[in-house]
């Protein structure tokens, strides 16, 4: 097996990729090289910034060099991976191109590609349906007859999933794909998405493809490449990306940061510490020729590329992918709605996130968004299908969670359990967000008490407290400060009183 996966979070994962050149450690990015010319070396991206992993074109290769070109790591320089991509792209963008899924395929073997790809049909963003379908047919067909077309076992084959927005077509690909014998799967057409900002759609294609995938395999989202974006997908299951944004975007005067994109010579101060940023202010960056600038802002540009793939690597590690994503997704209102989306999709995220919380960090709530953690999700599951109430505690009080942490050993708990003078049949439980109901002799377990929240009581938890009432067969429930439907409510300490002789004399009296 050629991927091993290390440490998970959420849905997403470190993983070790074996190919023939050594062991890379994803998720990483791949830069785009062009075989003929580049802003930054294909050496100089191994030696200073540390990418032991490139994408080129093998199409391109076929074309200036011809069909007896050279190893592709003499042609680029590079001594590391090299993946080739098949002219696919080409495809999608020019309409049409000059070799067949047979040729290309021999040819990445001819010229020594660690990682090939095979010649797929692009379905792109706009296709129609039947378009789109077509395009799914074809890529699934050559898929399985370029396997008879290779000869080099020790070459990783990349199978394309395409489908676009369709998302049965999606599904269907990524399922055909995974059952043939390729080691690493592009999800294919996701650029004209991603440029029209659509995010919602981008979450919905990942996972789509992910839920049907071997999971054992590394899912590559081509031609995703912005700072910004790399975290909601891998937090998704997407391991590796490609991308040329960072030499596009300098030809075009643009400096990148981790929250979005700035145009440089709009900028009174860089704010960055990067090896280019550091030494220089924005006068030194725009007024020197324009080579020298854009590979400057090339450089740039990749270091904020590096610095976040670190830290999206690190919050892995850590267990605060989500932290991480959520501070991400809040840089532009378009993330942000592709991180609302994941409500959708939160049994995914609960089922490949790891039970185990690495650092017994508490968990932070900021808005309803924070609500669709995997461990709010977990719990309210739990509570509702596994949990029982303690044996003849047949009477419920909810009261708002208090604000001091355990529940059960706060001021205001203590009162109300000395005030109902701590009978054998009342069952005490806290209700409020983030995790609707917690019964107290849940409070001290993790995260019920470990968390910092600013959403307050909020709304989310009636839901959870209706279905805790309909489900665990109190005879009677009452709850303080609020209206729900099944328990009787409590406003004031004299009513809490009332209650309190109520339930003595009715014990007296043998109930
Ligand atoms: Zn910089």
């Amino acid at each position: 097996m050629c991927f091993e996966v290390k440490e998970r979070d959420l849905a997403g994962r470190i993983g070790l990729l074996r190919t023939r050149r050594g062991v890379l450690e994803t998720p990483t990015l791949m830069p785009v090289v062009n075989p003929v010319k580049n802003t930054i070396s294909p050496s100089e991206l191994k030696e200073e910034f540390g990418f032991n992993l490139i994408i080129t074109n093998a199409y391109i290769i076929l074309k200036h060099y011809g069909k007896d070109a050279k190893d592709v790591h003499e042609i680029t320089g590079f001594d590391g991976t090299i993946m080739t991509d098949s002219g696919a792209y080409q495809l999608l963008i020019y309409g049409g191109i000059d070799t067949t899924p047979e040729e290309i395929v021999r040819f990445q073997e001819r010229i020594h590609s660690d990682i090939g790809v095979i010649l797929d049909v692009p379905t792109g963003g706009f296709a129609n349906r039947e378009e789109a379908e077509q395009t799914v047919r074809e890529t699934i067909r050559r898929a399985k007859e370029s396997i008879s077309w290779r000869e080099d076992g020790t070459m990783l084959w990349a199978g394309p999933i395409q489908g676009g927005r369709y998302l049965d077509l999606v599904e269907e690909c990524a399922r055909a794909m995974g059952d043939l014998d390729f080691q690493i799967h592009p999800l294919g057409s996701p650029t004209q998405i991603m440029e029209g900002y659509d995010y919602q759609t981008l979450v919905d294609m990942i996972v789509t493809a992910k839920r049907v995938l071997p999971p054992e395999r590394p899912l590559h989202l081509f031609g995703a490449g912005h700072p910004m974006m790399l975290s909601l997908a891998v937090a998704l299951g997407c391991d590796l990306f490609d991308s040329a944004a960072y030499a596009l975007f300098a030809k075009d005067g643009r400096y990148m940061t981790q929250v979005g994109t700035m145009r440089v010579d709009e900028l009174e101060e860089l704010p960055c510490s990067c090896p280019i940023c550091v030494k220089r202010n924005v006068e030194d960056l725009v007024e020197v020729p324009k080579e020298e600038r854009v590979g400057l802002l090339a450089r740039h540009n990749l270091y904020i590329v590096v610095e976040e793939l670190r830290s999206i690597r690190e919050s892995i590690r850590e267990g605060t992918l989500w932290e991480h994503l959520e501070s991400r997704c809040r840089t532009h209102p378009k993330l942000y709605e592709g991180m609302k989306r994941l409500s959708e999709y939160k049994e995914y995220l609960e089922y490949n996130d790891p039970i185990i919380n690495k650092t017994l960090r508490g968990l932070f709530f900021y808005d309803e968004v924070s609500m669709f953690r995997p461990e709010v999700y977990r719990y309210k599951e739990r509570i509702f299908s596994r949990y029982s109430r303690p044996k003849g505690k047949d009477i419920l009080i909810l009261m708002p969670m208090p604000d001091e942490k355990p529940f059960n050993r706060s001021k205001i708990y203590k009162l109300l359990k000395k005030t109902l003078e701590n009978r054998d049949d009342m069952h005490i439980c806290f209700y409020g967000d983030p995790f609707g109901v917690v019964p107290s002799e849940l409070s001290e377990t993790f995260p019920l008490s470990q968390f910092e929240s600013a959403i307050g009581l909020g709304r989310g938890w009636r839901e959870s407290v209706e279905a805790f009432l309909a489900s665990k067969g109190y005879r009677e429930a009452f709850i303080l400060g609020e209206r729900v439907k099944g328990a009787k409510t409590i406003d004031s300490i004299e009513e809490l009183e009332r209650l309190s002789d109520f339930l003595e004399e009715r014990n007296e009296g043998g109930g």
